[in-house]
């Protein structure tokens, strides 16, 4: 067995994986024992906020019954970041890409938050 055949090496393992368990930084935003929520590195609005939970869950066609804690969780807490973050006012969206289709780029489960100004269309023509 290779020596870095261990979690450390685990390659398979996404960088928002790395993110719950702190192995690499991130602009934590708000941290309980079902979710974290970070800054996305690559803002696509004044305020981009990701929102995931702390167990593995790679993409919404993953999500079982015994996840609606998790899940309901994460919209509450998204609910509170916008306030928060000032947007509860002008409002803002959330949006969760699944798979290919959806233009999931990590996969690991996330929402975003976007929002801080007005945004386009929801899908583009
Ligand atoms: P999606 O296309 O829904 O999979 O979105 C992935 C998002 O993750 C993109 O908006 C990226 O900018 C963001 N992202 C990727 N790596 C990091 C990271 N290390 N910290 C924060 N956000 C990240």
């Amino acid at each position: 067995m290779s020596p870095f055949n261990n979690n450390e090496a685990d390659t398979s393992e996404t960088v928002f994986g790395k993110i719950v368990r702190r192995a690499i930084d991130a602009d934590v935003v708000y941290r309980d024992e079902l979710v974290t929520a970070f800054r996305d590195i690559q803002p696509r609005a004044p305020v981009h906020i990701l929102v995931i939970p702390n167990k593995t869950i790679s993409t919404m066609d993953d999500v079982s019954e015994d996840d609606e804690e998790t899940l309901g969780r994460m919209l509450r807490v998204a609910s509170d970041i916008a306030r928060n973050e000032g947007l509860g006012e002008e409002g803002y969206r959330l949006i969760i890409n699944c798979k290919e289709h959806g233009g999931q780029e990590v996969y690991y489960l996330h929402m975003h938050i976007v929002g801080g100004t007005r945004l386009g269309r929801m899908i583009a023509q």
